[in-house]
């Protein structure tokens, strides 16, 4: 066994092979595998092993895209062929029109990523998968490509292939401690001798935390127990000239596949078990959970109601075994948060499907920094400290229950919640807000007009529509107040603070005391990596303000790059204050009510910062406006939150003013063209790319990422970022749908979108090929199933001049 080494990856199920294959693709091979027993010992070898195509998000397709191109060519390989039905093809079915129109949805995603998805009838999914009924079935979403492989193969296989470029694998070597050095390297301990690295790599399976508590750390995954069970033959299978295809349901919460000439059939029961939540005997080796098939009985009989069949044909086998979860579904693939060298890919829900894909997209990551993906939706980061084991189970058991069920736009789910909430959240509450999620936190969304009030979940306009219209009005016309909650935010201290923002950032630090900035932190590549709002507080103290889910993704980027010497310090204050945002015409009254000072526009213009009271609470004032009316952000500390809402509250009164929630905010925001973090500012375009050459200084003399960027400057951009303005009334369109041209051609994908209230008007954002981005051009956009026409526009449709904000 070597003793020293670039890479240590810990777990050899499909996570650890595929991630040690794909380091080996990107140039190392200086790495080894360490697997407590035999490879694919854990969950893996008992794998339904389906490999699908379908996904949410544009990089959850990319990344299963190359498992299956990755997979077909192991298959093909005449040295070490393995077992792949490759495009036995696979239906997601559907009995409500509101789930065919978010397939209709995820087609446009697909597109973009150069797959196609088809939307069939209820007959069309019968005559391609003779055993289905058609009993109330509206028809389903077609994957030409789906199927399914032999996990122990495919594992062997990424192995094989990553020992002939050089890597090892060491079986039978249980990892037991991992110490790492003052340099940010380790020691990984195991039975068989320590091994010193430059880099660890969790990829242990359900035994995640296991591993995690010998880094010190706690991992938002939990397992539950999921079972399957394979029938005996079934005639019609035996004389069928094809291979049946797969079928996925979220009618009756099964999935089933050809398995020989019988059926492998899948449960997602409501009664459901987390498993392993108090320790793992250690001797739980190649091991099933036992069969408990009685559970299962509510969804077995949606099962033979759809595929009679199943009825006449006797059970073969059952298997029982451990399935991880995270908090939202997505698994846990990249940098360990608050830890150097250390990446993990864990929670794996559907790893063989998605494996090739996750290891592919890590390896990246540790090699290069980053991947070819925006990788934000697989980001171990995208959860903060709320995400503890007791949430992470009742989330777990919420998204096993909904499996097949995908999120509408604006669903929030109800398990553990309230996560995060402020002083305030009761009365906001009382006051008939409706909140949605935000890594967390409850964050409202809109006030309800009557305590009865519900929304249709749906992929068209809602009855929401006519609430956030008022409430914009509100706010256009006179005064309106929000809470912005959960809003990342470091204090940034010491003497050489300033100058070392002017390297991290790519924009100018505001220099004077009293000034705010929008700034963009670029990756080393020359790509964006974040965006701050930097509020000068005094000489050596500077306020970093950034979106609420990004304090971990942040913190880590900021202290990577801190000074050795100790002239920098950050404190992060994001669970200790929260915004109170008052705006419209009105705004600057209700202000001056509460708040001694001079609040005029001389003495505070836009884009200023002070420090005041809001009648006794202490706050610190930002002129600054995300809704393009003139606007203050109050940040509060949480203790006085509540005193400060009450004054402002009451102050507003004379003026009208009302509560306006997350959703007025989005519409108005598209109006100014202004952008959110990882929708449509993503590590995969630069700032020029999107649209932001304002706040690129390329005249300083050295920031992060500077030197790639010049580079890419130079070779033109790869696609341009635009507003749109689509042609219809009755659907905004949604991130990741594709903008094609008049041939049908994709030329581009939306990034974010809403309905524009005070311009009335459907926009969106979205990147386009760099000769579709002139004002004027006309593109079409696929919305839910139709192809809409659709114009490049400003992306100042709402006072361009600046006129309100700076009034
Ligand atoms: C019944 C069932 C059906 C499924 N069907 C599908 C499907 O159809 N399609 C699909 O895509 N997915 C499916 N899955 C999920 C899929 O099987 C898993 O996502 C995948 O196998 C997880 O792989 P992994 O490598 O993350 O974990 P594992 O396979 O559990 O591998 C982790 C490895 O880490 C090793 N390890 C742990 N601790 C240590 C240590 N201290 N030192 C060294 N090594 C250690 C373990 O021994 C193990 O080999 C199914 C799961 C179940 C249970």
């Amino acid at each position: 066994m070597k003793t020293r080494t670039k890479v240590v990856v810990i777990g050899g199920g499909i996570a650890g092979c595929s991630t040690l294959y794909h380091l080996t693709q990107e140039g190392w091979t200086d790495v080894v595998l360490v697997e407590r027993n035999e490879l694919t010992s854990g969950t893996t070898w008992h794998s339904a092993a389906q490999v699908t195509n379908f996904g949410a998000t544009q990089t959850m397709v990319g990344l299963k895209t190359h498992s299956i191109a990755l997979y077909k060519e192991l298959a093909e390989d005449p040295e070490y062929p393995i077992n792949y039905h490759h495009a036995d093809g696979g239906i997601r079915l559907a009995n409500t029109e509101a789930q065919m129109e978010g397939y209709r949805h995820f087609i446009s995603v697909a597109k973009g990523m150069g797959v196609d998805f088809e939307l069939i009838d209820a007959e069309e999914c019968a005559r391609r998968h003779p055993l289905v009924s058609t009993d109330n079935l509206l028809g389903g979403l077609w994957d030409p490509l789906d199927g399914d492989i032999d996990p122990a193969q495919l594992c062997q296989a990424l192995a094989r292939r990553a020992r002939l470029a050089g890597a090892e694998v060491y079986r039978n070597t249980p990892v037991t401690g991992l110490t790492q050095h003052k340099d940010d390297t380790w020691t990984v301990h195991t039975e068989n001798g320590d091994i010193d690295c430059d880099i660890v790599v969790n990829a242990c399976g359900y035994r995640v935390n296991e591993v995690g508590a010998m880094m010190g750390v706690h991992h938002p995954v939990a397992s539950m127990e999921h079972q399957y069970f394979l029938t005996e033959p079934i005639k019609a299978i035996e004389e069928s000239d094809f291979r049946m295809p797969l079928l996925r349901c979220p009618i009756s919460d099964y999935y089933c596949r050809q398995e020989k000439n019988g059926l492998l059939v899948g449960f997602y029961e409501q009664d459901c078990k987390t498993w392993g939540m108090d320790g793992i005997d250690p001797n739980f080796v190649n091991a099933l959970c036992p069969d408990d098939l009685d559970r299962v009985m509510d969804v077995l009989e949606g099962a033979f109601e759809r595929m009679p069949a199943l009825t006449e044909v006797g059970i073969h086998s059952i298997v029982n075994g451990p399935i991880t979860y995270t908090i939202d579904g997505a698994p846990l693939v990249g940098p360990i948060p608050g830890k150097r060298n250390a990446f993990c890919i864990i929670g794996l829900r559907a790893g063989l499907g998605e494996g090739g894909g996750h290891g592919w997209l890590l390896a990246q990551q540790i090699v290069h920094g980053e991947a070819c993906y925006d990788t934000w939706v697989i980001d171990p980061r995208r959860f903060t400290g709320h995400a503890n084991v007791e949430l992470t189970a009742l989330k777990a058991i919420e998204d096993y229950q909904n499996e097949f069920r995908f999120h509408f736009p604006h669903e929030h789910r109800p398990a553990g919640r309230p996560a995060k909430t402020t002083p305030i959240t009761p009365i906001l509450a009382a006051a008939g807000a409706e909140f949605g999620v935000v890594n967390g936190w409850e964050r409202m969304e809109f006030i309800k007009p009557t305590p009865d009030f519900h929304q249709t979940y749906s992929f068209k306009f809602n009855e929401t529509f006519d609430v956030v219209a008022e409430e914009v009005k509100a706010v256009q016309t006179s005064v309106g107040m929000t809470e912005v909650n959960g809003f990342n935010r470091f204090e940034i201290t010491g003497p050489g603070a300033r100058d070392w923002l002017d390297t991290i950032v790519c924009s100018r630090v505001p220099k004077k005391i009293g000034k705010v900035g929008l700034t963009y932190l670029l990756n080393d590549h020359g790509n964006i990596k974040g965006e701050a709002t930097l509020a000068n507080l005094s000489e050596d103290k500077i306020w970093y303000g950034s979106a609420a889910a990004s304090e971990y993704h942040d913190m880590d980027w900021l202290q990577k790059h801190l000074p050795k010497d100790g002239s920098v310090e950050i404190k992060s204050l994001t669970n200790d204050y929260t915004i109170l945002v008052i705006a419209g015409p009105k705004s600057r009254d209700v202000l001056s009510a509460v708040s001694r000072g001079d609040w005029s526009k001389e003495a505070f213009p836009w884009l200023s910062v002070r420090e005041a009271f809001i009648g006794i609470a202490p706050a610190v004032v930002m002129s600054v406006s995300f809704s393009g009316e003139l606007a203050y952000e109050i940040h509060v500390p949480n203790n006085q939150l509540y005193a400060a809402y009450l004054a402002l509250r009451g102050a507003g009164e004379t003026f009208g003013m009302k509560l306006f929630g997350s959703m007025a905010v989005e519409s108005m925001r598209l109006e100014k063209g202004y952008r959110h973090w990882k929708a449509d500012l993503i590590t995969e375009f630069n700032p020029f790319e999107s649209d932001l050459p304002r706040f690129v200084k390329l005249d300083k003399p050295a920031f992060i990422g500077k030197d790639a960027l010049l580079k890419m400057k130079e070779d033109g951009p790869r696609r341009s970022f635009v507003s749109l303005v689509i042609d219809c009334t009755h659907a905004p369109a949604h991130g990741g749908d594709s903008i094609v041209d008049a041939d049908g051609k994709c030329v581009g994908t939306i990034t974010s979108a809403g309905w524009g209230y005070r311009t009335s008007k459907n926009i969106a954002m979205g990147f386009v090929d760099p000769e579709f981005a002139a004002i004027g051009t006309e593109v079409f956009v696929e919305v839910i199933g139709e192809s809409i026409a659709a114009k490049v526009v400003e992306p100042d449709l709402y006072d361009p001049e600046y006129a309100r904000i700076r009034a």
